[in-house]
Parts: structure tokens; sequence; C-alpha cells
């Protein structure tokens, strides 16, 4: 009899552990959350997102009568597959995909979408981020697919985009016109926004983020800045932006506090930089600290652990780079 419950315990023990792993399990495996945002003009705008706590990335699909225009894919293969179960109940082709910029997280599902759609798809992108993609000069794509291995397409699978845009072009989908905008040398390389002009609203990638730490380790703060103001300017009327990992919104709102945060982390880097043109690693932690007092909500994608420590470093090159040209003008 003894030896019979010890057969047990290791049963129970391992039942108890499955279920909690079953559990785990579960709460990760429901991350798409489909929203529909109410039907504008002749468009239904669905939104698709991995929730926290692996990363939290929001993408887009534009119902029309004829099919879906897909904004993003996602990084993440097992995500595309969620979010291609969830497309299926429009019984609806793709008609088309739309990427916003060069990151793995914008593009990754890529494969998986394509495959859906039949093979015969346009991927529309700008040649900026045609080229960053097909270069993949700064690694991101090979970092990533040693990092996440098979929940990410393997390199050589990932398609190029085969629908170069123009900055200003306009492009009919399924009755549905969108214009795209390009953006060079901000939050990526580029960002491609596209502008539904009929229903006021606009798919702005990365370049505003609500409460989530932005990524400017690329340090092209002083021009997002400015990419952001020209949005503001020349759009006066939009309605709704659609980013790429915050809800969808009212601009305004959106815009200036993404301004704020980068006005505030470029002030502290530049005073860091002060004397001796170096950020030391004590007045990097004292940056961080200053950073999440003033924004305390502010959440960091679990894949990007040390995000603010690399974007100290990235305006803290551009800050100095900004005053040697300085000094080159008045010499
Ligand atoms: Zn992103």
């Amino acid at each position: 009899m003894r030896k019979l419950r010890f057969n047990f315990f290791p049963i129970k023990t391992m039942l108890l552990v499955m279920s909690l792993l079953g559990t785990i399990i579960l709460s990760l495996s429901q991350p798409i959350v489909a929203q529909t945002e109410g039907d504008r003009e002749n468009i239904t705008i669905h939104n698709y997102y991995t929730s926290p706590p692996f990363e939290e990335i929001y993408y887009y699909a534009i119902e029309t009568e004829e099919g879906l225009i897909l904004i993003d894919t996602g990084r993440l293969l097992s995500q595309a597959r969620y979010a291609l179960e969830e497309l299926q109940q429009f019984d609806k082709p793709i008609l088309a995909i739309l990427i916003t910029h060069p990151h793995t997280d914008h593009f990754g599902g890529l494969p998986l979408f394509i495959e859906a759609a039949g093979g015969d798809v346009p991927i529309y992108a700008s040649q900026i981020t045609y080229d960053s993609i097909e270069s993949d000069e700064r690694g991101y794509i090979e970092n990533r697919a040693r990092q996440l291995g098979l929940d990410f397409p393997d390199p050589e699978d990932i398609p190029l985009p085969n629908s170069i845009v123009e900055d200003g072009q306009k492009l009919t989908i399924g009755g549905v016109d969108i214009i795209a905008y390009d953006f060079p040398t901000n939050e990526s390389d580029t960002t491609t926004t596209y502008y539904l002009p009929e229903q006021q609203v606009m798919f702005i990638g990365d370049l505003v983020n609500g409460e989530k730490t932005p990524g400017l380790f690329e340090g092209n703060t002083n021009n997002w800045i400015d990419t952001l103001r020209e949005i503001q300017e020349s759009f006066p009327d939009l309605e709704r932006v659609y980013p790429g990992h915050t809800s969808p919104d009212n601009p305004d709102e959106l815009i200036e506090a993404q301004i704020d945060y980068i006005e505030t982390f470029r002030n502290l880097v530049s005073e860091a930089l002060e004397n001796d043109q170096v950020v030391d690693d004590e007045e990097k932690h004292d940056i961080a600290d200053e950073i999440e007092r003033l924004y305390p909500d502010y959440e960091t994608s679990f894949l990007l652990p040390g995000l603010i420590d690399i974007n100290i470093d990235g305006v803290a090159e551009e800050l100095r780079s900004e005053n040697n040209q300085q000094t080159f003008i008045t010499n």
C-alpha cells in the first residue's frame, strides 16, 4: 500500500504541475483580441493585438466589401496564426498588406499572411523600408531569428515588399482610397503612414506610443519631433490614428504626449553630456530614475528589457553629433 501511495504522489504532482502549466499556457494563448472600430463610411477597421506579458503589438485589418487590407503583421509566427484564425471569420480575401516601417515587429508575420492570401498579394512599403529589410544593416532580422528560433521566420523566407509606394502616392484598394506618406528617419529608418482621406484616419506606425517606452535608440529624435509637428500641421482634421503599440485614439493627445516624452528625454541626456560629452553609468542610472519618476505608468516590452539604456546611448550619440555640427557651423 505504501508503495502505491508513493506512486500516486508524483502523478498528483505531475497533474498539478500540468494544470498549472496549462493555466499559464492558456493565459498566454489568448493574445489576440479582435476589436471592431465600427463602420466608418464604407469600411470597418479591426484591431488585432498581441497582449502582454510578452509584448504589445497592434496591427490592423481594414474590411471593405471586397476583402481585407492588412496594416503590418506583428512579429511572431504564433501570433500571426492566431490573427489568421480571427480573420477567417470575415470570410474575405486578403487584398493587400501595407507595411509601415522596417522593424521586425511589423513584418515578421509576413510569410504566414502571404501563404494565407494564396501567395500572390501586393505587399506595399516605401523604398527605404524595402532597402532596410533587404540589407538588414542593423542586424535586427538576424538577431530576432537567433533569439526567437521557430517563432520567427527563417530570414530567407521573409518576402520583400513587391509594390513600392512613393511619398504622397494614392492607392485605391477594395474601393478604398489610401494615401501613403513617407517620413524618413524618426523612430526607424522611415515611417510610411497610410492616410484614409474619406474617413480622416491614419495608420501611423510607431510614431506615437501612448504609455509605452518608445524606441529612441536609432538616434533620430530631433527629426521624429519634426515629423510629429508636420503631421499635426498637415492633417488638422484627422480624427483618429492607429498606432503600432497602443490603442487607436484621437491624434492630438497622443502626439503631444510623444513630443513631451522625447523632449524630456533629450533634455536629461543633454544635461548629462555637459562638460565631458559622456553619459557615465551613474548619470545613466539617474536618467532612468528620473524617467521612471516622470512617466511611472510607461511599460517596456519583455523583449527589450534594456530599452532605456540603449535609448540613452542613441540619444547621446545624436546630441553629440548635433553639437559637433553646431561647432562646425560657428567655426
Ligand atoms: Zn513597433
